[in-house]
């Protein structure tokens, strides 16, 4: 079968996500006003727009987009001037560990709690030695950290605390938005999150001061036309990626509502099985990944594989952990301390997530489900 693009088209195989696209004509909308203006970049009205949005439907007083969710990290790092060693987890995306790398950082990791799959703070507190500058957590498939222990350990220690919110989009935690907790957290909007601008990400500063420090790091440190205040970065989202960000608000409702049905459903028809689920401690959630843990990895690459030849492609997600990445491995980047992190391997061999997203079709699930009830019985 083919699309029209002549390329061999996918639309009988099932993703593990599959991305938002607004109608063609509302796109269009946006973009005769990119063509009006002639203003592609450079905090361009759309971008203002969007991030005006962003703070209403959020309930946000602080809010920055940025050209991805990597860079917003890379960016909250420099704005709190973070030094020598961050705790971190290691079950999470690529981006959380070689973010840190990349700034010549050192990810120090942590164990995770086994319910939550969020770093466990009495492991964090373990990891810290004196030269500990931050931590840095993930809210793992959008599921709140410990964030009262987390604060108050960054509190007691002096240390900055940094959410990694890639997956937090409109999770709230006792009734207030999960972004505003910690020093900054950060958004990514790439093309497979709930919400995307295609590419794109964003910071939720603590406050205003902070907030005018991203502003100039975001843009090269340029603070008028002949004053370079500091060293800066390329970090921009343009107002295509704006427009994307400004259709797919509009829908995000209705999809986060589809999204939570498909994921009860999920639940419902597999609970009675062998399985574990994610223990959920957010006062309202996102729904936005479908992870499960299988009793061992042999069954769980059992599953994987058996899905897989049926054209319904799961993903073991974390998996590998960050901490057993090969240039740690062969030595290209050190790697200081590492503990047992037991838990973080248990579920990391034992996860998956399934196809989770707006469009699925109830079929395509009732044939998951039952594949899964085959493969267990
Ligand atoms: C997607 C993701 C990122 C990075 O986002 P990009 O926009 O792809 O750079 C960071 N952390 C986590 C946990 C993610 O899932």
């Amino acid at each position: 079968m083919y699309n029209r693009t002549g390329f061999n088209s996918p639309s009988n195989e099932v993703f593990v996500t599959r991305s938002d696209l607004p109608n063609l004509e509302e796109y269009l909308h946006y973009l005769f006003n990119i063509w009006e203006n002639n203003w592609l970049t450079n905090d361009g009205q759309l971008v203002q727009l969007l991030e005006k949005r962003m703070m209403d439907y959020l309930g946000l007083d602080n809010f920055l987009a940025v050209s991805n969710g990597s860079s917003a990290l890379q960016i909250a790092f420099k704005a709190l001037d973070i030094k020598g060693r961050v705790i971190t987890t290691p079950f999470t995306f690529a981006a959380t560990t070689n973010t840190l790398i990349w700034e010549g950082l050192q990810p120090v990791f942590a164990d995770i709690d086994p319910e939550t799959f969020n770093l466990d703070p009495g492991e964090v507190e373990e990891n810290i030695t004196s030269d500990t500058s931050a931590i840095l957590a993930v809210h793992t498939f959008g599921n709140p950290c410990d964030v009262d222990k987390l604060q108050k350990i960054a509190y007691e220690n002096d240390l900055f605390l940094i959410y990694d919110g890639a997956h937090a989009f409109k999770v709230e935690y006792k009734g207030k938005p999960l972004l505003e907790y910690g020093d900054i957290s950060t958004l990514s909007f790439h093309a497979t999150k709930a919400f995307h601008t295609i590419e794109g990400g964003g910071l939720v500063p603590g406050d205003k001061l902070l907030s005018d420090k991203i502003r100039l790091l975001r843009n090269h440190g340029i603070a008028s036309e002949e004053e370079v205040i500091l060293p800066g970065i390329n970090a921009k989202m343009n107002e295509f990626q704006a427009s994307m960000g400004l259709c797919n608000l509009n829908h995000i409702d209705q999809n986060l509502k589809i999204r939570k049905i498909l994921y009860e459903c999920y639940k419902q028809n597999l609970e009675d099985l062998d399985l574990k689920f994610q223990k959920i401690t957010a006062s309202s959630y996102n729904h936005a990944y479908m992870p499960l843990c299988f009793e061992d990895e042999k069954t769980r690459n059992l599953v994987f594989n058996t899905l897989n030849n049926q054209g319904y492609h799961s993903r073991k997600y974390f998996y590998p952990l960050t901490v057993d990445y090969e240039y740690f491995q062969n030595k290209t980047v050190p790697l200081f301390h590492k503990n047992d992190l037991e838990c973080a391997r248990q579920i990391s061999s034992t996860i998956l997530c399934l196809p989770l997203y707006p469009t699925l079709s109830l079929d395509e699930m009732g044939d998951i489900i039952n594949i899964i009830q085959r493969v267990l019985n």
